[in-house]
């Protein structure tokens, strides 16, 4: 088989549309007015910024209203949790997440632990990575004023209850935030259903730019700007908006919204042969995550007796960019905080693979996978004198 260049890292980020980038240009040359003007130059450029609003608050089933743009992803989960907290904090000081939650919602909330005298507990999960409700019942105090569980996991994709969650939350009259970054726009996402009050989102994960999110807040929610300064974004998050960007992220969220069942349908397929595949043809491999219960494009594997560097620099030889199981600690060579809270050995965790598909991947690319992915595992799977005991009982 020929040499291809096969991107499988869609949950790390995600080339943009075509329309996405035509509808962004106009607002980097003629169309450059600052939104808060109130001059054409000006309501121009408000129009766009509302029309993206509203494309973002139908890809949710929000009101237009509850729809804060922000820079990332990763600014959303800060400021849910922190404008929460800091707004909220004379009801009390408790907090429950998961250990599975991506950086922006864990070390957030390590923060207002060491800095604002808050307390956080943190939910351990199943062999699936799905949290345990009736631990989260139990944690629940008469402080507790949040609960923040991703919907959907960057590493291995499994989906949170996410109904089940919010349910708990408003028995007890706590809010509930949730960092939907990989689940919009990849599975269905109905804010109102759901019951959620806080969400984050990002848009460089549906094919738009980067450096731009939003937070869904939920009308009548109490939260404290992170970002000080004018009047932008009903002075919740203040600073010139990033209009091309927003632009864009409509424009993705519009598409996301129109594709979404066939985008589903696509993927599921792709995955499911990737998945069979692999675990059909290369032995001493687990599949990370809940087996049917996750993300359409993700699949995580651990192949025993490797290294996951090692994997990936040889995968990278012949143009497959996937991801490792550290790949989320930065650069760092301990294995993921994630698949430790599923229950994997250091040494399991070290050999594992992300995969993670997207609009563009065809059955031409798993095949490509397939055909190259079994014998690397072996090669590197030699130099383990391990597996040379394991297999030749030596
Ligand atoms: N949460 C999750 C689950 C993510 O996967 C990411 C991106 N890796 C983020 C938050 C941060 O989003 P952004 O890159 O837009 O800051």
């Amino acid at each position: 088989m020929e040499k291809r260049k096969v991107y499988m890292d869609y949950a790390a980020t995600t080339p943009m549309k075509k329309e996405v980038l035509d509808a962004m240009m106009p607002y980097y040359t003629e169309l450059f007015g600052n939104a808060s003007s109130i001059h054409c130059f000006g309501r121009e450029v408000k129009s766009a910024l509302e029309t993206a609003r509203e494309e973002v608050a139908k890809l949710i089933n929000a009101n237009t209203s509850e729809i804060y743009f922000t820079a990332g992803g990763t600014e959303a989960d800060n400021w849910a949790i922190k404008g929460y907290a800091f707004a909220n904090k004379e009801r009390g000081n408790h907090i429950i997440t998961t250990k599975i939650e991506h950086h922006a919602v864990l070390h957030t909330c390590e923060y207002l632990e060491k800095y604002h005298g808050f307390e956080v507990t943190y939910l351990d999960v199943d062999k699936d990575g799905i949290v345990d409700l009736k631990q989260l019942r139990e944690s629940i105090k008469d402080t507790t004023i949040l609960i923040s569980v991703m919907f959907a996991n960057n590493e291995i994709g499994t989906i949170q209850p996410i109904k089940e969650i919010a349910q708990i939350a408003k028995e007890k009259g706590i809010a509930f935030h949730t960092d939907a970054v990989q689940a919009v726009g990849n599975v269905k996402v109905d804010v109102k259903e759901l019951d959620i009050d806080l969400m984050a989102m990002s848009s460089h994960k549906i094919y738009g730019p980067k450096g731009v999110g939003a937070l869904y807040v939920k009308k009548g929610i109490k939260l404290h700007p992170l970002v000080h300064g004018g009047a932008q974004e009903k002075k919740r998050r203040a600073g010139t908006e990033n209009i091309a960007g927003i632009v864009g992220f409509g424009k993705a969220a519009q598409i996301a919204r129109i594709n979404l069942d066939n985008h589903i349908e696509k993927l599921t397929s792709l995955r499911e042969k990737l998945i069979n595949g692999v675990l059909d043809k290369i032995p001493y491999t687990r599949l990370n995550g809940h087996r049917t219960n996750r993300l359409p494009g993700n699949a995580n594997f651990s192949f025993e007796f490797i290294e996951g560097e090692a994997l990936l620099l040889s995968l990278d030889m012949l143009g497959i960019a996937g991801s490792s199981g550290s790949a989320c600690t930065s650069g760092s060579l301990d294995p993921s905080h994630v698949l430790m809270a599923i229950g994997l050995s250091h040494e399991i965790a070290h050999g594992s693979l992300r995969l993670s598909l997207g609009d563009m991947n065809t059955e031409e690319d798993v095949d490509y996978v397939l055909d190259n992915l079994p014998k690397i595992v072996e090669r590197l799977r030699m130099m383990s004198p391990l597996y040379e005991k394991v297999t030749k009982g030596g």
